[in-house]
């Protein structure tokens, strides 16, 4: 591919000439040859910007539409929009690359490194450099993501701000802040009753184009509620845990998590671990950890579970044994596995509840015993997403020190070494978080 790229914007206010080059530099001759293209085309009045520089890019960029640049080949960008109009006083701004690296995601097996232009950001955006995008279980759920693909995926990021548009005022060049990929419209019936993650902006709002690239566009309502400044104490790292405990904080939220309560962990990734970790900082009785990997069981004792249980053994006979001889009050349920679901419902306390933080795949249905379930009172739930309320306490959580995040990171990748992350997270063995830089 074009490694290199010069470029010639000549220009007489209302015209424009645009040459994209694979060599660094432009002889004279082809300077008077594409002089000459660019006079039969735009008439003798034209000026002549020459330059190879990146601000000018940029500032072409600008003037383009985007894709203008989008996968060029040589000359490919010739005689784009004669009428375009040109700015009467260009504004060269600080040069910026033209074109971004992306890891595409096609399928769990084949993450591919791409390269795409570097969105403009319009009134009210602000263009985030990403420093840290953190690979989330749900990111390698294939049946919930291959319907999309290609794309590019990622929605745990923390970076810096390198650009922000007009009419910004909370935020500026440089800040370090974490973006949040879904916020709520705080308007519709759900959000008033804090349904926020059912709301339908919610599940339409996201960043551009996704956390696995190297800039992100954040658009104007996600400037407005879902930017959040970094404390100092926070590294970039850490802030790429702010989404996923968020999701596990509203999760005991709702679950009305209380002290002295004996909780059920079932699955031991990274959503099982933050919920060890919240449950027992929120004053749980006993907890107790599932996983079929004993890697993870190790994890989970490490941060915090009392005891751990292989899926092998009869987890609704053994974890009463492990619980003074009863069920226990919450069951969180963090793997999509169906005879997960089934023991979580046979290994809850009367008057307790079963959180489904994780559900099996679509099509695939859990039977309920509800006769018993009635008899009991047993409440089974489900939590999807954070608002903004979560992503809060998330924050101050992690800034405390009160959860350790760090500890749980065991692999970092530049953004080329994507589909080694994917791979390691899809296995789910000899990995907990799977963190990229781009
Ligand atoms: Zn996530
Ligand atoms: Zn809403």
């Amino acid at each position: 591919m074009l490694a290199r790229r010069s470029l010639f914007v000549i220009h007489n206010q209302t015209w424009i000439f645009l040459a994209m080059r694979t060599k660094k530099h432009t002889t004279k001759f082809e300077g008077y040859l594409f002089y000459f293209i660019a006079i039969f085309y735009c008439g003798y009045k034209t000026d002549i910007l020459t330059s190879q520089s990146a601000s000018s890019v940029y500032q072409a960029n600008r003037i383009y539409a985007k894709n203008v640049f989008h996968r060029t080949s040589v000359l490919s960008a010739r005689f784009y929009a004669p009428s375009c109009k040109a700015p009467k006083n260009p504004l060269i701004q600080k040069p910026l690359k033209l074109l971004m690296r992306v890891a595409m995601y096609y399928s769990n097996d084949d993450v591919r490194l791409e390269e795409m232009p570097i969105p403009r950001i319009g009134l009210g955006e602000i263009l985030v450099k990403v420093i840290s995008s953190g690979i989330c279980g749900s990111d390698v759920m294939e049946w919930y993501r291959i319907r999309k693909a290609p794309l590019v995926l990622g929605h745990e990021i923390t970076g810096e701000i390198v650009e922000v548009g007009k009419d910004v005022k909370k935020y500026n060049k440089g800040d370090r802040v974490f973006v949040s990929h879904h916020v709520p419209c705080n308007t519709c019936r759900y959000c008033l009753s804090d349904h926020q993650t059912a709301c339908e902006t919610l599940h339409k709002t996201n960043y551009d184009p996704g956390g696995f690239a190297e800039f992100i566009r954040v658009p104007q309502i996600n400037v407005d509620r879902g930017v959040f400044l970094l404390p100092e104490e926070v590294s970039f790292d850490e802030g790429t845990f702010i989404e996923p405990l968020a999701c596990v904080a509203r999760g005991l939220r709702l679950a009305n998590m209380k002290p002295g309560l004996s909780v059920l962990v079932m699955g031991s990734g990274i959503s099982g671990l933050l919920h060890i970790q919240l449950a027992k900082a929120l004053g749980a009785g006993k907890i107790i950890a599932t996983d079929m990997i004993d890697y993870r069981l190790r994890a989970a004792k490490k941060f915090g579970a009392d005891a751990t249980l292989h899926t092998k053994e009869n987890v609704p006979v053994e974890v009463r044994k492990m619980n003074e001889g009863r069920p226990v009050d919450r069951v969180i349920i963090c793997t999509g596995a169906l005879p997960a679901a089934l023991q979580a419902i046979q290994s809850v306390d009367r008057g307790g509840t079963v959180l489904f933080f994780a559900v099996p795949e679509p099509g695939v249905e859990v039977p309920v015993p509800m006769n018993e379930l009635w008899r009991n009172e047993i409440t089974l739930m489900t939590s999807y997403g954070a608002g903004p309320k979560d992503i809060q306490t998330a924050l101050e959580l992690i800034c405390s020190g009160k959860i350790n995040v760090k500890d749980m990171i065991t692999h970092k990748f530049g953004l080329k070494d994507t589909s080694k992350g994917f791979k390691l997270v899809a296995d789910a063995k000899e990995s907990l978080k799977v963190i990229i830089e781009p």
